[in-house]
């Protein structure tokens, strides 16, 4: 077995309770369900969620009145087409409450996100919802390679925004210790992180690059410490910031996926496979749509991803429009379970920028930054209107203080920008240190257009 496992694995020595062991799963049965029994159960499940929906929120049930879909006419899985969409602007238009099918008084919990413009989302949640959560959360962390026993270093932001807390209660269902140090003061991060031997590390890809500079800086190498997995989230992030990520903080990087209208942390996760990310198709149905047609895409072709609660109390969801891009799998995995993996989500539909005719996420740019010899892997994207094009900057941080080498560093990334992305855009070198450190979310695109109404 021990031939099996990486060589940086293999080397350490474990000290919890479960070993590292490819088959691991923390819901064996559920999660390695034959897919014929999976789909019975989502049937079963997404009649009385619809059910619960239509009941007892009245958006639900004047929209699937208008569609003139009535949950007990749902038969089969192919029916969900027939069923209208929900998006985030529902949500904000019910605000605070308008989309709870539990009376306030019965929510064990609220989450909100801050919208960039106008109210914010506001999730609530169930004791029965925080519980189901918890499990899966559990069962994305153990997927993603934690233990029973492990102790979990958590820098996600605990507060209003889901990661934090998700992560927690998620570490304390799969059975491990969890420090719960959310974001910000990094240096004690790395102290601590050192101190205690975390085996596992949740943050935000972009606050764990920050944790590993900081790190290099205060001279720790958290690469010869107990470190082993990151499980990072919430931010589209690139290849190439997964092996810049292992490469200085020697750990195996592992992608989840959730959003907070859904349920939050936990939907999807990588395996050891790291070719996809599972969805829990037990409590989600998952569908890839063409964002403009909403007809769905064939299997393996990339479209918007759509998600159905099929266990939620509190927030049910019919056909929730992510605007998140994708492509899906139902071949069957190496590791042994059976629900379908969505690659990696590299972009969200509001993230793109259509930089004269041409789409950019900005994890594309960021591919293309990290690992460049002369630069730090940090970056922000300033997008202006000159006359009737958008312009884009490229602000990158340089390695070194060397200004004379500014000119040289601009122009060898302007021309990987245009040849491997097709689209012409201005660079900044600034010195080190100047582009702001991720502190949770980072702040990737400062968009300076004027606000069209
Ligand atoms: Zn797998």
């Amino acid at each position: 077995m021990t031939a099996m496992l990486q060589p940086r694995f293999a080397a350490k020595v474990h000290q919890h309770a479960v070993a590292p062991h490819r088959r691991y799963f923390f819901e064996r049965a559920a999660e390695t369900m034959p897919r014929e029994r999976l789909e019975r159960l989502q049937l079963r499940r997404l009649r009385a969620s619809l059910k619960n929906a239509c009941e007892h929120v009245p958006l639900h049930r004047a929209r699937m009145d208008a569609a003139g879909a009535r949950p007990q006419d749902v038969r089969s899985l192919a029916d969900l087409q027939r069923l209208p969409f929900t998006q985030k602007t529902d949500l904000r238009d019910a605000y605070p409450f308008g989309l709870l099918a539990r009376p306030r008084e019965r929510l064990a919990r609220l989450h909100a996100s801050s919208g960039t413009t106008g109210k914010p989302t506001v999730v609530g949640y169930t004791a029965r919802d925080i519980a189901t959560w918890a499990g899966l959360m559990a069962r994305s962390l153990a997927c993603a390679g934690a233990r029973p026993g492990d102790l979990i270093h958590n820098a996600y932001g605990y507060g209003l925004f889901t990661g934090g807390l998700g992560a927690h209660y998620g570490a304390e269902a799969l059975g491990a210790t969890v420090v719960p140090m959310s974001g910000g003061q990094t240096e004690r991060q790395v102290a601590l992180l050192a101190d205690f031997g975390a085996r596992v590390l949740c943050a935000t890809p972009s606050y764990a690059l920050n944790i590993a500079e900081v790190a290099e800086r205060e001279g720790v190498d958290l690469r010869q410490g107990a470190l082993e997995i990151g499980i990072f989230g919430a931010e589209p992030w690139s290849e190439a910031l997964r092996r810049e990520l292992e490469a200085r903080l020697g750990l195996k990087a592992m992608d989840v996926y959730g959003l907070s209208e859904i349920m939050g942390p936990g939907v999807a996760v990588e395996c050891e496979a790291q070719d996809g990310l599972h969805g829990w198709e037990d409590h989600f149905l998952f569908e890839i749509i063409d964002p403009d047609s909403g007809q769905p895409v064939p299997e393996g072709q990339p479209g918007e991803l759509v998600i159905t609660t099929l266990s939620k109390q509190a927030l049910p969801m019919i056909r929730y429009r992510t605007r998140d891009i994708t492509r899906a799998a139902s071949a069957p995995c190496a590791c042994g379970r059976t629900h379908l993996r969505l690659q990696r989500i590299t972009g969200r539909n509001d993230d793109m920028l259509i930089i004269r005719g041409v789409n950019v996420y900005p994890s594309q740019i960021e591919a293309v930054l990290v690992g460049l010899p002369g630069l730090a892997p940090h970056y922000q994207l300033v997008v202006e209107r000159r006359g009737s094009l958008d312009e884009l900057t490229v602000e990158v941080e340089a390695a070194g203080d060397d200004a004379l080498a500014y000119p040289e560093i601009e122009a060898r990334v302007k021309h990987h920008i245009k040849s491997l992305i097709g689209v012409s855009a201005a660079v900044v070198a600034k010195r080190p240190g100047e582009v702001p450190r991720s502190q949770g979310k980072a702040v990737r695109v400062r968009d300076l257009r004027p606000k069209t109404p």
